[in-house]
């Protein structure tokens, strides 16, 4: 028997205690679900509230042959609601599957939604989504959502019983809790951080009902976004999203990737190290600090992005919990 779902929105409201979630990355097509299981058979000793999992639309890449170039379409990882449903199953525990605009048409996302709905998922992250790479600027497809905002406002909609279908006969109003991506410094296409927040007030206005932000590794760009959203007049649940450097190499593919800053304190130190372990110990003990520090400015849930590694994050746990 499943444990009733529960609403995000409505569980920080009422927390005294604190709590972390997780994104996991659904697994390379072609590998089984024992991959994702894995993993989470490493979490659930920790008690996460939720497991999210992300979407990534497909990608179109070009192979050349001897006479012809041949366009062929590549989904990397597929799954997310499956995987949702699965995880929701096995253990007993609640998932906030990633919706995005991009490569859905309204009618491909309802169909998602009532779905989810179906499986007795309520919660689900409303997201554009990157541009695939073979993509400069994102494009939604034909008959789909440009922004984040529009697609909140679908899901509102159905939560009010207005689904696209029209001939459907009483249809029964859906109750999604609807999260929005934030962006502590910003999202690297806003010209500015306040014309940034102006639009996440808009995904809010539409029906938001709480944000997790992108990372950030210096915890002032988070205690400014607070203030920027308090003073736009925002008022839902915020979780600070939390990643740790474990490798040299993620100096460079963050910022590439995720439009962050690495603070120089943090670079300085990472870069007197040569072992490999020492600089993963060092990424951690980083972390541990900053939640250490949300935590004393009255912060009581964390989402850690895991990108297919967790052993990080019960380290963490473990430290600070
Ligand atoms: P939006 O809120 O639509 O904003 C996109 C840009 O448009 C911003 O610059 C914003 O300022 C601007 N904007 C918004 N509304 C308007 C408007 N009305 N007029 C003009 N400009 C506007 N990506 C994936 O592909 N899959 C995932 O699973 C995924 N998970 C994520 C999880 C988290 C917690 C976060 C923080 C990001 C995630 N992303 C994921 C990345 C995200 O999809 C990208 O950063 C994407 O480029 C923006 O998505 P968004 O939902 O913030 O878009």
């Amino acid at each position: 028997m499943c444990k009733k779902a529960f609403r995000i929105d409505q569980y920080l409201q009422t927390l005294s205690n604190t709590v972390f979630s997780v994104e996991l990355l659904p697994p390379l097509r072609g590998a089984g679900i024992e991959a994702i299981y894995n993993l989470v058979d490493e979490l659930i000793p920790y008690k996460p509230l939720f497991l999210s999992i992300t979407y990534h639309q497909e990608e179109i890449i070009y192979e050349e042959y001897e006479n012809n170039i041949r366009k062929r379409r590549l989904r990397k990882r597929p799954g997310t609601v499956a995987i949702a449903a699965a995880l929701r199953f096995k253990y007993n525990i609640e998932v906030v599957p990633h919706l995005i605009c991009g490569g859905f048409s309204r009618e491909e996302t309802e169909d998602a939604l009532i779905d989810l709905n179906f499986l007795g998922i309520h919660n689900v992250l409303a997201l554009r989504g990157d541009p695939p790479q073979h993509q400069k600027y994102f494009t939604p497809k034909k008959g789909g959502h440009r922004y984040a905002y529009e697609l909140v406002e679908q899901i509102a909609q159905m939560n009010k019983g207005i689904f696209l279908d029209v001939d459907t006969e009483y249809p029964t109003p859906t109750n999604f809790c609807i999260g929005v991506a934030g962006y502590p410094e910003k999202h690297h296409e806003a010209p500015n951080i306040q014309t940034d927040i102006t639009y996440l007030k808009l995904k809010v206005d539409k029906g938001a009902h709480f944000i997790i932000t992108q990372m950030f590794f210096d915890n002032k760009y988070f205690y400014n976004f607070l203030k920027l959203t308090n003073e736009a007049g925002i008022k839902i649940p915020i979780i600070p999203g939390i990643k740790c450097i474990t490798n040299l190499d993620q100096l460079h593919t963050i910022p590439m990737n995720f439009h962050v800053t690495i603070p120089h304190e943090l670079v300085k130190e990472i870069l007197k190290l040569s072992k490999p372990e020492h600089i993963k110990d060092l990424g951690i003990e980083w972390t541990v600090n900053q939640i250490k520090d949300l935590m004393a400015n009255g912060i009581k849930c964390f989402h850690f992005f895991s990108a297919g590694k967790v052993d990080w994050i019960t380290k963490v746990v473990n430290k600070v919990f």
